[in-house]
């Protein structure tokens, strides 16, 4: 089993790392039995316990209340860093209304695919439409164009036009900086390309990046892992 020192801090990813990928972002469920684990972790960790994720901060709110002592959501565009504290927002560019209307546009020609809109951008989902990949990829790279303010990032199953400025990185990275995570070594859990961002940040600062499929095979491998963490 990895060990988990009590002198990290876990940062953790959540669709896909902690909770089973759903048909849609909607469908997911939570086990019962995970908020009382991971809030475990957390005491033992003096409170250094954070999810980072694509969702909005009070999307994992509802899901896993009174769990996490920071959330950073929107990947990094938004992070509360205490329970009951401000939502701190990172000055990102908007998105152009037009581009809504032109995604919207593409998931309708093609169905199966969903159109999911995010704080500064949105998700072109095919995880029902596989065969239509490569037109979604043209579609969101086409409606960014030569746009400096927001780029194209492929995930699972989803192509996403993202705001630059932030990512899980840069979320790690000011999470780590504030208390209680201040001090401690990040452990950073994550399944996806969005991820890569949190290990290399996590990474940098002396901790690790550890990868869902290549260490616990899927998000119940991840939660066996984590209720061992937090014993009986
Ligand atoms: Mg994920």
């Amino acid at each position: 089993m990895i060990a988990l020192p009590d002198d990290s801090a876990l940062l953790l990813d959540f669709d896909g790392t902690l909770i089973d990928i759903a048909a849609t972002p909607q469908a997911v469920a939570v086990p019962p039995t995970l908020p009382p684990v991971l809030r475990a972790i957390r005491d033992r960790l003096g409170g250094a316990l954070a999810i980072v994720t694509g969702r909005p901060v009070e999307s994992i709110e509802a899901m896993l209340p009174d769990v996490a002592t920071a959330i950073a959501g929107e990947h990094g565009g938004a992070i509360r860093f205490l329970p009951g504290g401000p939502l701190e927002r990172v000055d990102l560019p908007d998105l152009p209304p037009a581009w809504v209307d032109a995604g919207e546009r593409a998931v309708a020609e093609h169905p199966g695919t969903l159109f999911e809109r995010k704080a500064r951008g949105f998700a072109l989902h095919y995880r029902q439409a596989p065969a239509a990949r490569d037109a979604m990829a043209r579609a969101a790279r086409a409606i960014v164009g030569t746009a400096e303010t927001h780029f194209v990032l492929g995930g699972l199953m989803v192509w996403e036009i993202k705001p630059r400025g932030a990512d899980k990185g840069t979320a790690v990275a000011a999470i780590m900086a504030r208390a209680p995570f201040a001090g401690r070594t990040p452990v950073y859990v994550g399944d996806d390309v969005t991820d890569l961002d949190g290990f290399r940040e996590a990474r940098a600062l002396g901790g690790l990046g550890l990868q869902v499929q290549e260490l616990f095979g899927d998000a119940a491998g991840v939660r066996a892992w984590l209720a061992e963490l937090a014993g009986p």
